[in-house]
């Protein structure tokens, strides 16, 4: 039997809210482009939303990388120790350990979360039966850091569950060095820091060496790219040459926090802010990232519920609680084939509705649809500002994140709207980076190491 179609109710409400026109998205860009320009500037600094920190990344990979080296991964879901062997353009071998970081050791003090860090490397040294190595090693420390230099990172604020008292303001590779010098018993030399996004653009450029733009998709979102070094004031260097590039991290989560987005936030996204754990910041990520996709897709289904609109007007406990629609639904009922419902129906009947009607499922799917679409759409408009500034017209974006490994559409959503926004002539393409954390930490280090 044939499925109803969208309710016209449902698409009045929903489409002026969630489709984006490519006008409008062009304003986007403009907004996008001044708050680049203003984060890069040392005059203007600090009043960017996108605060375009310098990493002091400067040569990319280029598949002749060879040797060992230890990686750091912390500040993503796990805290993991990394020893990375490349052996060949793109052959290496890698093993890792997870560690728990115990619940004191997160809001207690920084030397000893040093000293665990360290205690974690020694042990998985020995067990690597590397301790009488000088092994280089690439920190990936995903909170917001201010860098002097490669190994300079001074942390901004923590973030993710951590608070540990003494470390804001200092250089975390120094807190490193030190705990690693009490103990003594392993040598280790930390080359570089990084965040997510230089890892992943990093590791995409092993293989793809016209990677320019690292991308992350997953609780969070942001992007690095490649900067002319004489547009990036705050990279203090001697003399700068016109053809020389530093890698950017954007920060462009916070896009939109001093208020370039209010022309187009809804109802849902400001309801998003205001309950989540840091109202007013990071108002673009709030918008499209896995950690707020779900969440918008239920406050919509709120909504239109209290509008009679869905379920006979009856809304079901577990969807009027807080993040009870997880993104990974998302995914999953925009996987199933269209002329079916099962999936949706599934979804809902396990959050509590118990009779949808064919017409619920139908509607409930083009709200997941919508908020997905204008997710990727909001992804392409960035990216799309950041190729047009690159000014190359041959690319290739490294993404990570599980919204973008995940969701069935977002990939083809983004590179349709991308190629609307930009001229013809310019070429790209998005490629799945692996384990950026963990692989990008070793080549950056591998690379700084090149020159020592
Ligand atoms: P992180 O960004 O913390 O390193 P991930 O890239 O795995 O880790 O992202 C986790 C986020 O991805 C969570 O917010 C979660 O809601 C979302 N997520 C998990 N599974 C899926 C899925 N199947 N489809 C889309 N998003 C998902």
């Amino acid at each position: 039997s044939k499925l109803p179609s969208v309710s016209s109710n449902i698409k009045k409400i929903v489409d002026p809210k969630f489709s984006l026109d490519n006008e409008t998205l062009k304003e986007v860009m403009v907004k996008f482009e001044r708050e680049i320009k203003k984060g890069l500037k040392r005059s203007t600094h600090s009043s960017a939303e996108t605060k375009c920190f310098v990493t002091f990344v400067q040569d990319l990979p280029n598949g002749t990388e060879r040797g060992k080296f230890l990686a750091l991964d912390l500040g993503g879901t796990n805290f993991r120790v990394l020893l990375i062997h490349l052996k060949g353009e793109e052959d290496y071998e890698f093993q890792s350990k997870i560690f728990a970081i115990p619940q004191n050791i997160m809001t207690g003090l920084g030397v000893e979360l040093f000293d665990h860090i360290a205690k974690c490397l020694a042990e998985f040294a020995i067990e690597m039966n590397i301790q009488h190595e000088v092994l280089p090693l690439g920190f990936t420390f995903s909170f917001p850091c201010r860098q002097n230099g490669l190994t300079e990172g001074l942390l901004i604020k923590w973030t993710k569950g951590f608070n540990c008292k003494g470390v804001v303001n200092q250089n975390v590779v120094e807190l490193l060095e030190d705990a690693l010098k009490r103990r003594n018993d392993i040598k280790i030399l930390i080359c570089a820091i990084l965040n997510d996004t230089t890892g992943t653009l990093m590791s995409c450029a092993w293989k793809h060496h016209d990677c320019k733009i690292g991308v992350i998709l997953g609780t969070g979102s942001n992007a690095c790219y490649l900067e002319r070094t004489t547009n990036a004031e705050l990279f203090e260097k001697q003399n700068k040459f016109d053809d020389e590039k530093v890698v950017i991290n954007t920060e462009w989560g916070a896009f939109g926090d001093f208020g370039s987005l209010d022309f187009i936030t809804t109802c849902y996204d400001k309801e998003v802010d205001h309950h989540s754990l840091n109202p007013g910041n990071q108002i673009f990520e709030k918008m499209l990232s896995g950690m707020y996709l779900g969440e918008l897709v239920r406050l919509v289904l709120v909504h239109l519920t209290s509008q009679g609109h869905l379920f006979n007007g009856q809304i079901s406990k577990q969807l009027s609680t807080q993040h009870q629609f997880f993104t990974k639904f998302v995914s999953e009922i925009e996987t199933e084939a269209e002329d079916s419902i099962n999936v949706v129906r599934k979804v809902l009947i396990d959050l509590g509705i118990n009779e949808p009607s064919d017409e619920d499922c139908v509607n409930v799917r083009y709200v997941c649809e919508s908020v997905t679409r204008r997710s990727a759409h909001l992804v392409a408009t960035a990216l799309a500002t950041l190729i047009l500034r690159m000014g190359d017209p041959d690319i290739t974006i490294g993404v990570d994140g599980s919204v973008y490994r995940h969701h069935p559409k977002f990939d083809d959503l983004m590179t349709k709207k991308v190629k609307e926004l930009i001229p013809s002539n310019y070429r790209f393409k998005f490629v799945l980076s692996e384990d950026g954390s963990g692989r990008g930490a070793a080549l950056v280090a591998a690379v700084a190491s090149r020159q020592v």
